[in-house]
């Protein structure tokens, strides 16, 4: 009998129910997909940003979802962490911590890939290259607005500087009246005002980038504020994916910047440099250059002067070859002054924006032909001539 009662009083209980297993691993999970989730939407922002050819970046926007990758990651890492030291999945834990650090690794990659081929000098649209790019920019932008006190705009500038700019108008108006011209020269109207920061931003001097420029910290302005600013006018001319022969590209800054009978006399000295040195025994250039900027590049230049023949070498054609056609370094700012002027004054700053719009790695011989109607040996010599004379009439003794 009781033993009945026992079975029915048990026959009556609800079927035991299995206790929900707490996820442990949910926060991990979640930190995971935020680390993907927001170093996707910070690549792909820059990424947008480089096709779209976006002058002032939307910087807070970056810098939201580059806080939240960062949160994200250190959540995943000390999550993680906890987990795989306490279980319980360890094995899930593991495969999760990994799978939450594989954003920020690549995003490490890219940043060491990028910042090595910027201390390199290869300005080159590489995709390490371009999101460092545009991410410098990014903050850049925010530094910019908090860094320098002050700013005063004019039709084509928006000029950030500090007190010890001595008279702020006049040298607003004088660079106005610089990126005018340039804008006038080229036929090619500014989409946005350029940001003339006057000194540095994030440890950085003297470069361009989209819509900024970072000129001197000098008072009055100096050639490297006239440098900076005609990279920047011509960049919003610029197509996406364009990265221009930096013979081409430094050469126009540096013509915007300095008077024709210095870039004659710089070029010529340049040019005879490396005649000399192909000359010499490779062991003698090496000799001789130890120590100089840019070594490499002058012993590559020498090298091919000595096997072409130091007089009948084209230095148009090699400071576009695969060598030197990125490379932002001394002899193509010598040499592509020089050649910028020359091509501004013979042919029109119209013409000489085509001529760097169109010049491709391994096309400069046809854009040549396409765009200036002639072919590079002739364009090479009546430059070289051009040089000569004017470099002639400076010695000439006046009267
Ligand atoms: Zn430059």
């Amino acid at each position: 009998m009781s033993t009945e009662i026992r079975m029915e009083q048990a026959g009556a209980l609800p079927p035991p129910q299995a206790r929900p297993i707490p996820d442990r691993l949910r926060g991990l999970r979640r930190c995971v997909n935020l680390a993907w989730i927001s170093v996707s939407l910070a690549g792909g922002l820059l990424w947008g940003q480089y096709l779209m050819r976006v002058l002032h970046p939307y910087a807070w926007a970056f810098v939201v979802t580059a806080i939240v990758a960062i949160l994200s990651t250190l959540g995943v890492l000390l999550l993680g962490s906890w987990r795989v030291l306490a279980g319980p999945r360890r094995g899930a834990a593991v495969g999760l911590l990994i799978a939450g650090m594989m954003p920020a690794a690549s995003v490490a990659g890219l940043i060491v890939a990028g910042a090595q081929q910027y201390r390199r000098g290869h300005i080159a649209p590489t995709v390490p290259f371009v999101l460092f790019a545009i991410a410098g920019s990014s903050l850049g932008e925010i530094e910019a607005a908090n860094r320098y006190p002050s700013r005063m705009e004019s039709p084509h500038l928006v000029m950030f500087y500090d007190d010890w700019v001595r008279d702020p108008r006049a040298e607003l108006a004088e660079m106005e009246r610089h990126v005018a011209n340039l804008e006038r020269m080229t036929r090619r109207p500014l989409r946005a005002k350029i940001h003339w920061v006057r000194g540095p931003l994030l440890g950085q001097h003297h470069l361009a980038i989209g819509g900024l420029a970072l000129g001197s910290d000098a008072t009055p302005v100096a050639a490297v504020d006239r440098h900076e600013l005609a990279h920047a006018v011509i960049y919003q001319a610029m197509p996406p994916g364009l990265s221009p022969a930096m013979l081409l590209s430094e050469g126009w800054a540096e013509a915007q910047s300095r008077d024709a009978a210095a870039l004659a006399e710089r070029a010529i000295g340049m040019r005879e440099l490396i005649r000399n040195l192909a000359t010499q025994s490779e062991a003698q250039v090496k000799e001789i250059l130890a120590g100089w900027q840019d070594a490499e590049g002058f012993g590559q230049l020498a090298g091919r002067a000595r096997v072409v023949g130091p007089r009948s070498m084209s230095f148009l054609r090699e400071l576009t070859s695969p060598f030197w056609f990125h490379r932002d370094r001394t002899i193509n700012y010598a040499i592509g002054g020089a050649f910028a002027d020359h091509v501004v004054r013979t042919y029109g700053a119209d013409r000489f924006v085509a001529l760097y719009l169109a010049s491709r790695p391994g096309g400069f011989e046809g854009a040549c032909q396409d765009v200036l109607r002639q072919p590079l040996d002739k364009v090479e010599s009546d430059f070289w001539h051009d040089l000569e004379r004017q470099t002639m009439r400076g010695l000439r003794p006046a009267r």
